[in-house]
């Protein structure tokens, strides 16, 4: 009698338990081309197929098929943007397959996941149900949550140091144009918009050479704020701390204090709203990076990335004491780290890549396990477009990719080793690092093939779908 009392209570406190996770809003973000489209692509593609042909063998609720699939529905919020799911899954169906258009902003869909429970009783339901929001938006938006603990001379004084030749090269126009400024000259209003513009220009061209580490994050994908005074600052070189208070003291109408209040505009208006409205509501969290595409571009490119997910990272750091936790008490409780595009080397070169990344991240993590915060690092291909291969060569067995280019040509590549930890001079000089582009690859089936999706939904969902 006493332990039937006792299952039932178990059970009752199952069901309420159960009842309270009901929802769960997951967030995919990455810096751009880090593979977030084709990861929340792959996603939705895979739950969907959850009960037929998806291979999730690594998710328990989908191995011993008690997951029954998910259908979509409509979003709560109806003034963010839906994910393009059927756009994306036209462009892999098109002949040839293409990559779908990445998405530039924050988006949402709302899946509703059903599933048999692992534990059957007379109070637990033969089917149940979770809503699953995802959201999806650009990994450049935390870049500017550091900005929030600057004021528009600290910032100044951050941005202008000294940065690698390279990258400076880029901002050649910007800064002959800044340099001549007076600050406390009055401020001209065409000319803040010329030199602000410039200034983008510069952010926009460091991005494309492959560089991460760039601030505002708004004027490289400015969404509806294009052309928005909002967006027409930019740091002041030079500054030293002896000019602080004489250049507080400037009247409003100088170039300065134009500025300084274009920039507190900005961290009011618009960095502070994400956190606010979105990120303060995010229950779990995977972050994308595309750890081979800065392994082939080089070593300062690769600097970069490492600045910039250092930077990225402590948007989730829930220290105590950390400027996140201060200003919006968010709620992730998991975090999930994945190096995308696994596709693109062999996979006994995988776990090397998991190494890296993790060195990559080395400080961050080590401060969210301080702080607690549950992380695991994958190595993951949401949309695999190659295929590995045994190769004999003189006698030898290699391991070797097939896949075809962007341009259609069919190849056989072995691209190189991935070092497990960061790379050093040696490295970039001795060893070559890669890899084409590869298009995706026609399909017999609806589901897409991938590698690690499913290890990767199961951290992130499984314990919501037991
Ligand atoms: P986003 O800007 O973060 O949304 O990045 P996308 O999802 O658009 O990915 C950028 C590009 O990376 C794509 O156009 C593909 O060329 C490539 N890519 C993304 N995911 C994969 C993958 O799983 N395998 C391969 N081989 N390439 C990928």
């Amino acid at each position: 009698m006493a332990s039937e009392r006792g299952k039932i209570s178990r059970e009752l406190t199952d069901l309420l338990a159960r009842g309270r996770d009901r929802q769960l809003r997951l967030a995919v973000t990455g810096l751009s081309r880090a593979g977030k489209t084709a990861f929340l692509t792959s996603l939705v593609n895979q739950l969907r197929h959850a009960g037929l042909e998806a291979r999730l063998d690594m998710l328990p609720a989908a191995r011993e098929g008690r997951l029954l699939g998910a259908q979509r529905l409509n979003q709560q919020d109806l003034g963010v943007p839906r994910f393009p799911y059927d756009q994306a899954m036209a462009a892999l169906n098109a002949s040839p397959p293409r990559w779908p258009e990445p998405t530039r902003g924050i988006s949402e869909l709302r899946l509703q996941l059903r599933y048999r429970p692992a534990r059957s009783g007379w109070l637990t339901p033969q089917t149940t149900s979770l809503t699953l929001d995802l959201f999806d938006y650009p990994g450049e938006w935390l870049l500017d949550l550091p900005l929030l603990q600057h004021d528009f001379f600290s910032w100044s004084q951050a941005q202008t140091r000294a940065h690698g030749p390279q990258r400076q090269a880029l901002f050649t126009d910007w800064q002959e144009g800044v340099a001549a400024l007076d600050p406390a000259a009055e401020a001209d209003e065409a000319q803040l918009a010329e030199l602000a513009e410039r200034y983008a220009q510069g952010l926009r061209r460091a991005k494309k050479a492959g560089f991460s580490d760039l601030q505002p994050g708004r004027f490289l994908l400015p969404g509806e704020l294009e052309g928005a005074p909002a967006l027409q600052f930019f740091p002041l070189p030079g500054l030293i701390d002896t000019q602080r208070a004489e250049l507080d003291a400037l009247p409003a109408e100088s170039l300065y204090a134009t500025l300084a209040q274009r920039f507190r505009y900005y961290q009011q208006h618009v960095v502070r709203p994400f956190y606010r409205d979105h990120f303060r509501r995010f229950d779990r969290q995977i972050v994308l990076v595309d750890v081979l595409g800065a392994l082939n571009a080089g070593p300062e490119r690769f600097d970069d990335l490492s600045r910039a997910l250092n930077h990225l990272m402590q948007s989730f750091d829930y220290g105590k004491r950390s400027l996140l936790t201060r200003l919006f008490a968010p709620k992730i409780d998991r975090l999930a780290i994945a190096a995308t595009k696994a596709d693109h080397v062999t996979p006994d070169q995988h776990p090397n890549l998991i190494h890296l990344l993790e060195a990559l991240l080395a400080e961050p993590l080590q401060d969210l396990r301080f702080a607690d915060v549950p992380v695991k690092a994958f190595s993951l291909a949401a949309i695999r477009a190659t295929q590995a291969r045994e190769v004999t060569q003189q006698g030898q067995q290699s391991a070797a990719l097939r896949g075809t280019t962007l341009e259609g040509e069919e190849v056989l590549v072995y691209p190189g080793d991935v070092p497990a930890t960061l790379p050093d001079a040696a490295f970039w000089d001795q060893q070559g690092f890669n890899f084409p582009a590869f298009r995706p690859m026609p399909r017999t089936t609806d589901v897409l093939a991938h590698i690690r999706m499913d290890s990767a939904i199961d951290w992130l969902i499984g314990d919501k779908i037991t």
